[in-house]
């Protein structure tokens, strides 16, 4: 039994304390698992575009400070609270954002991964247990002393901080021989776009496909793509950096509507003879959602939104535009159903069906997270892994 079982465990976070402020590493104390909750060791973090949004502060949703980001991780289980039955004391597991409680209507269900108690829920803040956080600290940000003030969680995981506490619904066993660093990309980008790709749009073999947005998700996207056997996989971004990469994971095509003088869609209407089977909006933007759903062909086209949209426009689309045909739907975590259907996705992965190390372009102390939040907001990184707890095995 870990000697640090039942108690508050002082280490080492990354805090957000506002919009857009750099991050503190400083000491926070993090309270025991409570029933049904998680302890664990976070070994490795890596860095989403949603990380920045909410660090960003652009809507309500988004703004609760201070408060512990990250949601792609991989980490060891500390210790469990009253229970937990799945997971024990020193397995490895990779948190994930979009939980599964495996009893509610859907998660008994076959349609969807957003199981009713621990789907991702933006505005949730605190555990479900008791309301409450289990992180606090009594360090400032400038590095003062003050009376112990509560630290809130984020999307059901908050990984950039040596320990952390979760839902058990939102960890996932992983094999323990599985290569650490690659496994934590499985807790956000690489599932959300191979999961995009494979389950949201079920892309079928020889058909033609347009990823917006060649981030790790889009390409992620791509790579699913690729490994279903796709023709022609058009990649579409205003960072002209992305192509090289891109070409590994099966992206054939590159636009970049910066060169263009006309829109998006209709380019890739005349190359196609009419328009991709399926397209995949990675970016965030409404604008480019729109390109991306005028992009498929009339009649069985189909769309699948992945990106995060920060602002409250709604969709630019005319009612009438939906009589062409086209089908658009979101997408979350890949539509995966993470406790069941993960872990035979990182087997896929480990197999070599999807590759996962070109996802990862840099690496970095956990010291230097402002520098990777630096790299990634400048377009210059896909995933940087940080090395999070000291003293690892491996
Ligand atoms: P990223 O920042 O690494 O990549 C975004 C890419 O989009 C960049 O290459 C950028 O150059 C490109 N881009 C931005 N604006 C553009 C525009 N107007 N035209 C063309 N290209 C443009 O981000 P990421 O980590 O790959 O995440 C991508 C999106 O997916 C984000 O919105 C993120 O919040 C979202 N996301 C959604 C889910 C989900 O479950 N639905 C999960 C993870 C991430
Ligand atoms: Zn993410
Ligand atoms: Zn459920």
């Amino acid at each position: 039994m870990a000697e640090t079982q039942g108690k508050v465990i002082t280490c080492k976070a990354a805090v957000a304390w506002g919009p857009k402020e750099p991050l503190v590493i400083q000491e926070i104390c993090v309270d025991p698992p409570q029933k049904l909750e998680v302890r664990l060791k976070i070994l490795y973090s890596s860095i989403c575009h949603t990380d920045l949004g909410f660090w960003n502060g652009t809507n309500e949703a988004e703004r609760a400070f201070p408060r512990i980001l990250g949601h792609e991780a991989v980490g060891i289980v500390e210790s469990v609270g009253e229970g937990v039955k799945d997971v024990k004391e020193g397995d490895y597991v990779i948190p994930t954002f979009n939980g599964e409680c495996g009893e509610c209507r859907v998660c008994t269900k076959e349609e969807s991964n957003l199981c009713e108690k621990y789907q991702v829920d933006p505005m949730k803040r605190v555990m479900v247990n008791d309301g409450g956080t289990r992180f606090s600290t009594t360090t400032t940000k400038d590095g003062g002393s003050s009376q112990s003030q509560r630290i809130y969680h984020f999307l059901n995981t908050s990984t950039f901080t040596e320990y952390t506490v979760l839902d058990s619904a939102c960890v996932v066993k992983i094999d323990p021989n599985a290569p650490l660093k690659q496994m934590s990309l499985l807790s956000c980008g690489v599932s959300t776009g191979v999961g995009a790709a494979w389950n949201s749009a079920k892309v079928k073999e020889g058909t033609t496909t347009a990823v917006f947005g060649l981030g790790s998700v889009g390409l992620a996207v791509a790579e699913g793509a690729r490994a279903r056997g796709a023709s022609r996989i058009i990649g579409v971004d205003a960072n002209a950096s992305k192509f090289e990469k891109s070409k590994l994971m099966g992206v054939t095509d590159f636009v970049n509507p910066k060169d263009l003088t006309k829109p998006v869609h209709q380019m890739i209407r005349e190359i196609t003879g009419g328009g991709v089977d399926y397209s995949f909006e990675c970016t965030g933007n409404v604008d480019v959602l729109r390109e991306a759903f005028l992009s498929t062909h009339a009649g069985w086209g189909s769309t699948v939104l992945v990106g995060i949209y920060p602002t409250p426009r709604t969709l630019p689309l005319h009612p009438m535009e939906l009589f062409e045909g086209r089908k658009i739907a979101g997408s979350v975590f890949g539509g995966f159903k993470p406790k069941s259907q993960l872990p035979n996705f990182a087997q896929q992965c480990m197999k070599g069906v999807v590759k996962l190390e070109p996802f990862i372009t840099n690496e970095l102390p956990f010291e230097k997270i402002n520098d990777a939040f630096q790299l990634l907001r400048d377009g210059k990184s896909l995933r940087c892994i940080l090395q999070i707890a000291k003293f690892l095995k491996r």
